[in-house]
């Protein structure tokens, strides 16, 4: 017992700025076997924690927990020209992406049955440089495999209320939707939902051509606004955990605030793009900026922030979703052919920093929406704070420094991302995963299972 007490740490940071969770303070973070153990004021000029390893940030750097990207689609296996565990998972790193969890989407198979999450576990094993959890998937017919699903260590399920993009996961019905509800509620799990209502949408003008005002009208708010009143009113029936990703439409901001005051176990994500881009600067032709839901209006992004201000919006992941070049400009910049999809899993920090110090926002509200909510979303109780007992996973993060966005210099696999050339505030000097420096040359990540 002495022993042990007596043996030193193995890691310590000392750092003048620590975000722990009552905001910023000067202190020192000792980890022993991957785990915070103690955290002690800093003591200039007195005695210091001692430890095998000794970290002192530079005056510039503030030390965060890692974040937590519950929206990546990663498309390994079956489309791993797109992008795969080592890539993205690199680049999840290179951005201070300590955790994931992975689309049940894009890959093929598509994760919608115990088997599929076997392989996506075996191909994934060796090769990740962070942590990784996997989503499930709920499609027609699938409802029987829900449960065992959840046995096997899913974070939860997604569904789509209209064509997903790719055939091989088909989208549910309402009544389906429905039944998976009460299957996921039984369980003790989540409904992750695409919410945008595919009758409004035929409706709509159709997309084709260069002009970024086209693919808008094709997708029109009222398309995501009809799909989360469903969504809500099927949780409200069911009393299932449901979770909008990628809100884009701000007009259903209110109907959101009335759910959550009525006690509907819902919650809502959005992203960098909806909130740092603008439709107004959305160049023709450019269809690197094509995403689903789209890029709204200025006066919808500033509802957006005013939204998560007000905890309407719990929380902002990448929805990190590459293609091959061939797909991205598929047409020529015809906004009706290209891949919808946006690739930024390494620089979200910095996307959401700079926009937020623009409008007054503290980077610590930022560092929330990026690690402790979404690891809140997934039950991920040991990630995303920096505290006693939590992963020791911390990025390294000098808030003033600026840099030149370089889609080629990013570590997905394909150098495409609509903020080349961007100029942002913030830089990820360095990542720790479990107390160790992420090392590029081999992955040192696990794969997680939820309540494990
Ligand atoms: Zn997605």
């Amino acid at each position: 017992m002495l022993d042990a007490l007596a043996r030193p740490y193995d890691l310590v940071v000392r750092a003048e700025w620590v975000l722990l969770e009552g905001g910023f303070t000067a202190a020192e973070v000792a980890v022993r076997d991957g785990r915070i153990v103690r955290i002690a004021p800093r003591n200039r000029g007195g005695e210091h924690l001692q430890a095998e390893r000794v970290v002192e940030l530079a005056d510039d750097e503030v030390l965060l927990p890692g974040l937590v990207d519950t929206h990546v689609h990663v498309n390994e296996p079956g489309r791993t020209e797109w992008e795969g565990f080592d890539s993205a998972t690199r680049a999840a790193a290179h951005g201070g992406v300590t955790t994931i969890v992975d689309m049940p989407l894009n890959s093929v198979p598509a994760t919608v049955s115990v088997a599929a999450l076997e392989e996506k576990r075996r191909v994934a094993a060796d090769q990740v440089r962070v942590d990784v959890g996997f989503w499930g998937g709920v499609v027609p017919g699938n409802l029987d495999e829900l449960r065992p699903m959840v046995d096997a260590g899913v974070f939860g399920f997604k569904c789509f209320l209209l064509h997903s993009g790719v055939d091989e996961f088909p989208e549910v019905t309402p009544d389906e939707m429905e039944a998976a509800m009460r299957v996921i509620a039984e369980a003790d799990s989540l409904l992750i939902v695409h919410a945008e209502d595919g009758h409004v949408i035929d409706a709509a003008p159709h997309a084709h051509g260069p002009e970024y005002a086209g693919f808008l009208a094709s997708r029109p708010r009222a398309a995501e606004d009809a799909a989360i009143a469903e969504v809500i009113e099927r949780a409200r029936r069911t009393g299932a955990r449901a979770h909008i990703v990628h809100l884009s439409s701000a007009d259903s901001l209110p109907q959101i605030a009335a759910a959550k005051a009525d006690g509907v176990r819902l919650t809502v994500e959005t992203c960098p793009h909806y909130l740092t881009l603008r439709a107004e600067d959305v160049p023709n032709g450019a269809t690197a900026f094509k995403c689903c839901p789209p890029i709204r209006e200025d006066d919808n992004r500033d509802a957006l922030w005013q939204g998560l201000e007000d905890g309407l919006i719990d929380l902002v992941v990448s929805d990190h979703s590459p293609s091959t070049p061939e797909m991205k400009y598929a047409g020529d910049g015809d906004f009706g052919q290209a891949w919808g999809g946006i690739a930024s899993l390494q620089i979200g920090l910095p996307l959401m920093w700079t926009e937020a110090h623009r409008r007054g926002i503290p980077l610590e509200r930022v560092v929330h929406w990026m690690s402790a909510a979404p690891a809140d979303l997934v039950g991920l109780r040991d990630k995303g704070r920096i505290r006693v007992g939590g992963a020791a996973d911390f990025v390294v993060f000098a808030p003033e420094e600026t840099f030149t966005v370089d889609a080629a210099a990013l570590a997905h696999r394909h150098p495409i991302t609509p903020y080349d050339g961007r100029e942002l505030e913030g830089v990820v000097r360095r990542t720790l995963l479990s107390g160790a420096p992420i090392d590029d040359a081999r992955g040192q990540g696990r794969l997680l299972r939820r309540g494990s």
